[in-house]
């Protein structure tokens, strides 16, 4: 581990070890693999930043994360701690183990050009599913995101009685984690959504961090 990272410091999961560590600069994203067994934390470096997320099994790119499922199979629209996220055969991918913050929106896709130039004429503005097509491409794996399947870690939307969906500004501060059991051999894919038009990183977009832990024996 690099003594300069910026990552803050989380409690290591007991019975584990650390295994890899990665930066997601702002308005980027970055691929990993994290096999069965293993706990895996994504962390608010500087607070307030959402982390838009997509997995898919190792070996069989038609099962993915699905948000769709996970609030079918929960009947809730924001997963909590104990609880699991789904692939699209309804099969658990991951386990919640700790969440410091317990907002995450699965209800909108990520941001892509086409929300930015829809919605503020800026067709250029980076894309949570343009930086994650970035990574899929530098790292060499074939694999097709759609918007629709990231979950919006830390995202903090807000659905009134009447239907309406508001994006607020995340409260959480530097050091939030959420910490994921990995249930199935998973490719895993975070961007730190560049989305600054918004309240959705309270106007500034900011670092991502991830550990992977192993089991210590
Ligand atoms: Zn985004």
């Amino acid at each position: 581990m690099s003594r300069t990272t910026p990552i803050p410091i989380t409690a290591v999961p007991s019975g584990y070890r650390l295994r890899r560590e990665i930066l997601v600069p702002a308005r980027e994203a970055r691929l990993f693999e994290a096999r069965r067994g293993e706990v895996i934390q994504l962390i608010d470096v500087r607070g307030q930043q959402v982390g838009d997320l997509m997995a898919w099994l190792v070996g069989s790119p038609h099962e993915y994360l699905s948000p769709s499922h996970t609030i079918s199979c929960l009947a809730r629209l924001v997963p909590r701690k104990g609880e699991e996220l789904f692939s699209n055969h309804r099969r658990p991918l991951f386990r919640i183990r700790e969440d410091t913050v317990g907002r995450h929106d699965l209800l909108v896709p990520c941001c892509d050009p086409e929300r930015y130039a829809r919605d503020f004429g800026q067709p250029d503005h980076p894309s949570c599913l343009t930086s994650i097509r970035a990574a899929l491409r530098d790292a060499g794996v074939d694999w097709v995101p759609r918007g629709e399947l990231a979950w919006n870690v830390f995202m903090n939307n807000v659905v009134a009685p009447d239907g309406a969906i508001t994006t607020e500004a995340p409260p959480h501060g530097p050091g939030s984690y959420i910490e994921l059991e990995v249930l199935e051999d998973l490719y895993v894919v975070l961007s730190a959504c560049p989305q600054d038009l918004t309240p959705c990183n309270a106007f500034q977009p900011t670092e991502m961090g991830i550990r992977v832990f192993e089991r210590a024996t």
